[in-house]
């Protein structure tokens, strides 16, 4: 589809250009798309150079992971009960690791899972160690 540009678009046209206007701004600004009027304002040899072409400002930089940048981990709020909790008490992200042997009413580490883990991090060790009840 091709835009038939009167001589009212064409006089915008130039003088948003000449304003330094983006071809958006103009594009909006004449209900046509950006591509339409650069393309326009090709065919009329009205190209700024590279250098010229106004940028948008840009947006402040957001630290995406501040705790890194200031080289201190944050540290995890702590809403885990510390020490043995019963079944009762085990919330989602206490340790699943039973303290002595398994009864009816075990107790649970309750320390704060290590991430990826039902147990906490001395226990996800523990799981892993050689001899241990868990060990393949
Ligand atoms: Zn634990």
């Amino acid at each position: 589809m091709a835009l038939e540009w009167n001589p009212t678009q064409l006089t915008i046209l130039r003088s948003m250009w000449a304003a330094r206007a983006t071809g958006l701004e103009i594009g909006d600004a004449l209900g046509t798309s950006r591509s339409a009027v650069l393309g326009k304002l090709r065919r009329l040899g009205m190209v700024r150079s590279a250098g010229a072409i106004r940028k948008p400002p840009r947006e402040p930089k957001v630290e995406k992971f501040p705790y890194i940048a200031r080289g201190k981990p944050k540290p995890a709020p702590e809403t885990l009960r510390p020490g043995p909790v019963t079944m009762e008490h085990l919330a989602a992200k206490h340790c699943r690791w039973i303290e002595g042997s398994p009864t009816p009413d075990p107790l649970y580490c309750g320390v704060a899972q290590q991430y990826g883990s039902p147990y906490c991090q001395k226990h996800t060790r523990m799981s892993f160690a050689k001899g241990s009840r868990f060990a393949a």
